[in-house]
């Protein structure tokens, strides 16, 4: 259990939901894969301190940038694009785009507290309020 939830973080997702063929997709939020990036940084500078007193070789300790770099931040980027991409296919094509009861960072239904996909809306359209009538 808790060896998924470490590979779920590494891999900046919060779980899987089922498409409608039945495959599953990963779901990534702004909150994972900010959180993967962290702990994929902690790893690289735990491996960066062990190799460099292992070896004393100092002078290699510009290669963890690029390992950094490599390794958690330029993932982590290119799962925030994913995830925008995401949010921006959930708001065009799910009711839940246009609700104010969307919370687009964790990609939650405030009152249900449940994640919303095209293939799954909480409420199913009951409690739909529209966005530009909030304020
Ligand atoms: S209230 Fe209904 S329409 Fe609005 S975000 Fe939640 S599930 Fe979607």
């Amino acid at each position: 259990m808790w060896r998924e939830k470490i590979m779920d973080i590494l891999n900046f997702r919060i779980g899987t939901e089922e498409e409608a063929d039945g495959s599953l997709h990963p779901i990534v939020t702004s909150g994972s894969a900010a959180f993967g990036i962290l702990l994929r940084s902690a790893l690289v500078m735990a491996l960066a301190f062990a190799v460099i007193a292992i070896t004393e070789r100092r002078d290699l300790s510009w290669l963890f940038l690029f390992m950094l770099w490599g390794g958690a931040v330029y993932p982590g980027w290119k799962q925030y694009q994913a995830f925008e991409q995401r949010i921006k296919k959930i708001e065009e094509e799910t009711i839940c785009g246009s609700c104010k009861y969307f919370d687009e960072p964790s990609q939650l239904c405030r009152p249900y507290d449940e994640h919303v996909s095209k293939n799954y809306i909480p409420c199913e359209g009951k409690d739909w309020e529209a966005k530009k009538y909030e304020k």
